[in-house]
């Protein structure tokens, strides 16, 4: 079941109140089109009745996929909250889910994510079957590799599992502040394949560089040099 609520909110054009239906929580085994609608960002999309602007409500959603088991908690950075914030957040809700909770029943993982591109990327990888610590180490040398181009303050690093390959990893820079995505990055997938037999042997170790909830390459290099300073 999917969740949603009605809402009395304000064009940022024209200030034109009006009411409408916002999803808190979406459930795509029971409810398909609104993972359609999630792709076509057009999930929480408003149209003003006044002035017809197109406007998308960028408010905390959880995703769910009962029968692939993924959850995944969308918590948008530009809520006027930073990533702190909103780790300390995530961490409160997850505390409130675990006590609602039958005694001698674990929280399924909830993964976390910060932007709707995030989020899409992280479903087809999922959906795809590969594994998202191993996806984020490679994605984190391919950064630390080519520091000039790949600044992560600026840059994001998506993996475009539709256009990827049996033999490459296609990888689209996406500007996180214009969202305009950029330069197409294409790496054999080896690098990937030999990563998963380590992570077969040790698993710890990915999970130590990445214990989540937010499994993210960037979020890393961006906290690595919040901690050097
Ligand atoms: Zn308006």
């Amino acid at each position: 079941m999917s969740i949603s609520r009605t809402v009395n909110i304000s064009c940022p054009s024209c200030g034109k109140q009006q009411d409408v239906r916002l999803y808190d929580a979406i459930n795509v085994d029971t409810d398909p089109e609104l993972k359609d609608a999630l792709m076509q960002n057009q999930l929480n999309r408003v149209t003003c009745v006044d002035c017809d602007l197109s406007f998308r409500v960028d408010k905390p959603v959880l995703y769910t996929d009962p029968k692939l088991e993924i959850l995944i908690h969308w918590v948008p950075e530009s809520d006027g909250m930073d990533r702190e914030a909103i780790l300390e957040e995530f961490e409160q809700s997850l505390e409130r889910m675990n006590e609602m909770m039958p005694d001698n029943q674990e929280l399924p993982a909830v993964r976390l994510v910060m932007s709707r591109v995030e989020l899409v990327e992280l479903i087809f990888m999922l959906e795809a079957g590969l594994n998202q610590r191993v996806v984020e180490y490679v994605k984190y040398s391919v950064y630390t590799r080519n520091p000039e181009k790949l600044d992560p303050h600026r840059f994001r690093l998506l993996l475009n599992v539709q256009d990827s390959t049996e033999e490459e990893f296609c990888f689209v820079m996406q500007d996180a502040i214009s969202q305009e995505l950029g330069e197409v990055l294409r790496y054999g997938r080896s690098a990937y394949d030999s990563m998963i037999e380590l992570y077969k042997e040790n698993p710890d170790e990915f999970t130590e560089m990445f214990p989540g909830p937010c499994i993210s390459a960037r979020n890393l290099l961006l906290e690595d040099e919040e901690d050097e300073v």
